[in-house]
């Protein structure tokens, strides 16, 4: 048996093999403390009864989302399943009798940097999106940004949507994949009726470098930029800083930043409740989309969350509280899990690729809900 992690977003130690049992441990995230997020690949192993250990997940940034969590794998890279795994003794440890010479293990379904650059490069094709490089990460890669806009001449809202800031979760990559489809289908009456009043700003994927590393939470300087709003740099946080220029270029009225928790399986949003200029007006807001979001979509619901901030107690680097602040907008922190939906459980595949994709697909009517919520100059 061999194990390999040397790709995108590959993460492994492995420090014993043994015939067809290996004991591996997660590499900390570039320049960071932080672990968690894994990826690997195993071959010569048909037919044969593997079991694997992660010896250290005790150790990891949140041994709480080893408990009833279940290892993702697949033999396409297409399609992943669950693999019963058992988490004891701060040890996680699964099986799997391989149907195929080799097969790949992750925290959830990955989402490739070769996958990112196609979902922009489709997307930019549709005359109603351009794609524009705002600025370079810490290792020089590009960060994109696509605008979705209909040629309707009206006064319009800018809806922000980013994703990833924290590499690892990556099914809200996949979410936003959702997203842009939707938006971008001329046969969808949601998105059409979106884009009579609403232009998009999109960012599949904030930060690029820590996604590549194999990384959970850190860009490849360590920061985490969903702790960098208040003052991003361009040394330590560049994806923040750009971005953050972006939104106040082309302005914005609602920003949806994009997550997934390792703990808590289910969906839910994380609002600005906390931050000192949070109004009636503001909680309206935040009631109305909830409620439209969970009259049209089953999987999402508001009963499991965080809590909310005591006023005037928020975290101002975290994203959703600093564009709250500073944009007087709604701005909601979307979380889904990396281990299942216990509204609606399913053994197989746990929560997945596909219904991060539906999931993202479901928001744009809770957006819509929000922009009938005000009024329009066009309409
Ligand atoms: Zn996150």
């Amino acid at each position: 048996m061999n194990i390999s992690s040397n790709f995108d977003s590959g993460n492994i130690i492995v420090n014993k093999i043994d015939g067809f049992s290996a004991q591996l441990n997660i590499r900390k995230d570039t320049n960071s403390a932080f672990s968690q997020w894994f990826h690997f690949r195993v071959d010569g192993v048909f037919g044969e009864h593997c079991t694997f250990s992660i010896t250290d997940a005790g150790e990891t940034s949140y041994p709480d989302g080893w408990e009833d969590y279940h290892v993702c794998a697949s033999y396409d890279r297409k399609y992943w399943f669950r693999v019963p795994s058992t988490y004891e003794n701060g040890v996680l440890s699964f099986e799997l009798e391989s149907e195929c010479d080799a097969v790949f293990f992750a925290y959830f379904a990955p989402y490739s940097f070769e996958q990112h650059l196609d979902l922009v490069h489709e997307a930019q094709c549709d005359p109603k999106c351009s794609l524009e490089v705002i600025g370079k990460t810490v290792e020089q890669r590009d960060m994109h940004l696509l605008k979705i806009e209909s040629d309707d001449v009206c006064e319009k809202k800018n809806i922000w949507l980013i994703a990833r800031q924290h590499p690892g979760e990556s099914m809200a990559e996949w979410f936003m994949e959702g997203v842009i489809g939707r938006l971008l289908d001329d046969d969808d009456a949601v998105a059409r009726k979106l884009l009579k009043t609403c232009r998009f700003y999109l960012i599949p994927n904030m930060n690029p470098d820590g996604a590549i590393a194999g990384n959970l939470r850190s860009n490849a300087a360590g920061a985490n930029l969903n702790r960098e709003w208040a003052s991003p740099s361009l040394e330590k946080s560049p994806e923040v800083y750009h971005t953050l220029a972006a939104m106040r270029k082309y302005g914005l009225d609602m920003l949806l930043d994009v997550h997934g928790d390792e703990a808590i399986p289910y969906n839910f949003v994380a609002g600005s409740e906390g931050i000192p200029s949070y109004n009636e007006e503001l909680h309206q807001l935040e009631e109305k989309f909830k409620a439209m979001w969970m009259s049209t979509c089953p999987d999402f619901q508001d009963t499991y969350n965080y809590g909310r901030d005591e006023p005037g107690k928020a975290n101002m680097g975290v994203c959703t509280n600093q564009i709250a602040e500073q944009f007087g907008c709604l701005a909601y922190t979307i979380e889904m899990p990396f281990k299942d939906n216990h509204l609606d459980p399913d053994p197989e595949q746990g929560w997945s690729a596909e219904k991060s994709v539906a999931l993202g697909e479901s928001v744009l009517l809770a957006v819509l809900g929000f922009d009938s919520a005000q009024p329009t100059v066009s309409d």
